[in-house]
């Protein structure tokens, strides 16, 4: 079984397809959002800061920034994704660099605790079998005078997530599982999310009962990602950021299609189908409109007649008049007894919501014992029907 990470499963959830295409067939693509590469670039600033606090050297918040602005230089590449179009590049480096400032004036000298590893690849089991096999990697590993251990992460997001979402998130307690593995006599863990861009500082603890759940749920969905056999795509919001339009068949065509000058996009065989297959259906609803109306004349005209069959130049219409058992509907004021009656009888789930429908076919099978069939029947009445149908007509007609 492979070595699983919180980014993989977090794929697996987000997008089976993308899962598959970046961890399985490890398909690479050279783009990376703006937003992944400023996030790297003052990861790697903070992990250059602490690893000089680790050699009882303080880096000056100007060499920090200048160290920032030469990654940024250095490691710029034509793969870099912009997607919004109000921003620029360099309104991300500025953005970056106000991050560190406002991280340097609240943390300098960086003697809270003792830093015990900068981006430290961690790797152990979920199990004690040595099955479930996960690693990940530290931003930074610390620990207080007072023993108590600091699992840091830095977030360059421009979204500061609630504190529930803090103690429900999994990347930092799945590090906790490690670090808890790798140090057994460890007493106290904290997980701590730097938010960067909101100089904000989120602090939560997991219980060993939460981190055994998470252990758990975490093995049940890795057996389902080793039993999944297809892995379909799943839109969202993220496919705006994903690499694989090209190999996706929800974004294939799209993906093709807007690279095309305007006159040979219209003119692309599948634009031409769907913009027919958009004006057709328009007009169909109209149709479906009128139709409606000249049905409902017609039922009016042979009620007012007395007729059942009406005769037109090439085709003939029958009318058929009938009666059906029916019940309140939603927005009826007895519809909510209705309901009652049958909650109480337990048999809500049968006619879920109440599908009057549904309610109709039981009472007409008989499928109820008699006393709540007769409760029901308390609301029953018997609704006038009609239909139309069209016919050619025959040559003596
Ligand atoms: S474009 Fe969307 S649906 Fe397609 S693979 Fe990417 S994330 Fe999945």
């Amino acid at each position: 079984m492979p070595i699983y990470s919180h980014s993989q499963l977090s794929t697996y959830e987000e997008c089976p397809l993308k899962y598959k295409l970046r961890y399985r067939d490890k398909i690479k693509r050279d783009v990376e959002s703006v937003e992944a590469f400023l996030g790297g670039t003052v990861h790697e600033t903070l992990k250059k800061c602490y690893d000089h606090v680790k050699l009882a050297r303080l880096a000056t918040l100007d060499e920090l920034l200048a160290s920032y602005d030469n990654l940024w230089q250095q490691n710029w590449h034509d793969g870099i994704v912009i997607t919004r179009k109000d921003v620029t590049a360099d309104d991300y480096r500025a953005l970056g660099r106000k991050m560190i400032e406002t991280y340097y004036q609240r943390h300098a000298p960086f003697d809270q605790d003792i830093t015990i590893g900068t981006e430290m690849r961690i790797r152990f089991s979920l199990d004690d079998g040595g099955r479930y096999k996960f690693q990940g990697v530290i931003d930074r590993l610390a620990r207080t005078q007072g023993g108590i251990y600091h699992i840091h992460d830095y977030k360059t997001s421009a979204y500061l997530p609630s504190q529930e979402d803090i103690d429900n998130d999994r990347q930092l307690a799945f590090y906790q599982i490690g670090v808890q593995k790798r140090w057994p006599g460890v007493q106290e863990i904290q997980l701590i999310w730097h938010y960067l861009a909101f100089d904000c500082l989120l602090v939560s603890q997991r219980s060993q009962e939460k981190i055994a759940e998470l252990a758990e749920e975490t093995i049940r969905l890795i057996d389902e990602l080793e039993a999944t056999e297809e892995f379909l795509p799943k839109e969202s919001d993220y496919c705006k950021w994903c690499e694989y339009p090209d190999l996706c068949p929800t974004r294939k065509h799209l993906y093709t299609v807007e690279a095309l000058p305007a006159n040979e996009y219209l003119s692309e065989p599948g634009v031409v189908l769907v913009n027919r297959y958009a004006e057709l259906k328009e007009k169909a609803g109209e149709i479906d409109e009128e139709m409606a109306k000249v049905k409902d004349a017609l039922i009016d005209y042979a009620r007012q007649e007395g007729v059942t069959v009406l005769k037109g130049s090439r085709y003939k219409v029958r009318v058929k008049f009938g009666e059906k058992l029916g019940f309140p509907r939603k927005g009826e004021p007895a519809h909510e007894n209705l309901d009652d009656t049958i909650i109480q009888a337990g048999k809500w789930p049968e006619v879920s919501q109440l599908d009057t429908t549904a309610l109709t076919g039981i009472v007409e099978k008989g499928l109820w014992d008699k006393e709540l069939i007769d409760q029901v029947m308390k609301y029953g009445r018997i609704e006038e029907t009609s239909a139309v149908y069209l016919s050619k007509l025959s040559e003596e007609e």
